[in-house]
């Protein structure tokens, strides 16, 4: 496997950081989670674009070009010859000393890892999950703002923790206020009475560019579809419920703090944007071998 790092490609046992990265150190950087499929980079531009706003949010300087940026993921995929894969992008603070403060760091440092995509399995898509919603509420954006992909993933982490102790595969995040937010590496819709909701990012999300992509296609199909906040009470008693996100695409939710969603089976509405959604991506971006 060839990687990425630190300004050249190298095998990936070579590619090796310091122990004063402050990624490493404070997750102190941010990252972007971006599938290819079919030879093409799935809405790189996209993924691009919400690094370089997460960077700017939290005040750290990518040392090249977006353009460039485009070409260190084409390139890392192209060196591994994947057609389908699964890439992490990390750009982090870059190497420091033991305290805190990023001016002590010289430069940020990029990663670039391509591998093989690990599918979920296809019996969670004919099935449904089951979800508990957790006691760690999802960061208040005047905290760490979700909307920041940052290296640090402690809140979703404790929120993972919880439901493994559960025995249950997903966690369902709420903000203070107890509004529904998101899972611990996916975003939530519900559907009911046909239209679908999703909560809007101010309640405190990541704003998943497979969400988007779900809203973008609900409005060419005609499903009508809200970013609006929601409650417990209203994904209890929700038709139909799915999870988004990059490596899972869509996943049907059958059962949320041990009440059965709407027939306790994948709905109508997530069978038909699920479909829609899997012959889109092929087809979406650049192709990496001309
Ligand atoms: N929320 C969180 C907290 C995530 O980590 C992710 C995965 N990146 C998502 C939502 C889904 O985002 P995307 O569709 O861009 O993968």
């Amino acid at each position: 496997m060839i990687v990425f790092c630190d300004g050249e490609f190298v095998e990936a046992e070579q590619a090796k950081i310091s122990v004063f990265d402050h990624g490493f150190l404070y997750g102190d950087g941010v990252f972007e989670g971006i599938r290819a499929y079919n030879g093409r980079v799935f809405k790189l531009k996209e993924h691009i674009d919400r690094l370089y706003e997460s960077a700017n949010a939290i005040l750290l300087k990518i040392e090249v070009s977006r353009t460039e940026m485009i070409a260190i993921v084409t390139e890392t995929v192209r060196r591994n010859k994947l057609q389908d894969a699964y890439i992490r992008l990390v750009v982090s603070r870059g190497t420091g000393d033991l305290g805190l403060d990023p001016q002590k760091c010289r430069r940020s440092e990029i990663f670039c890892i391509a591998g093989q995509i690990t599918l979920f399995p296809q019996s969670m898509y004919e099935n449904g999950l089951e979800v508990i919603t957790v006691s760690t509420r999802r960061n208040n954006p005047n905290a760490i703002n979700p909307m920041v992909k940052s290296l640090n993933y402690l809140n979703n982490i404790l929120a993972k923790i919880e439901c493994n102790r559960a025995g249950v595969m997903e966690a369902i995040m709420l903000n203070q206020e107890g509004y529904v937010c998101e899972g611990t590496g996916d975003n939530i819709f519900i559907v009911k009475d046909g239209i679908i909701k999703t909560p809007p990012t101010y309640v405190g999300i990541l704003k998943g560019i497979t969400r988007d992509t779900v809203l973008d296609l609900a409005g060419e199909m005609g499903i009508a579809a809200l970013e609006q906040p929601f409650t417990l009470h209203e994904l209890y008693n929700a038709d139909e419920c799915f999870l988004t996100g990059t490596a899972a695409e869509l996943i049907p939710v059958v059962k949320a703090d041990g009440r059965q969603i709407g027939e306790g089976k994948p709905g109508e509405a997530f069978q038909k944007l699920l479909t829609r959604f899997r012959e889109f991506t092929p087809n979406v971006g650049e192709l990496i071998y001309q």
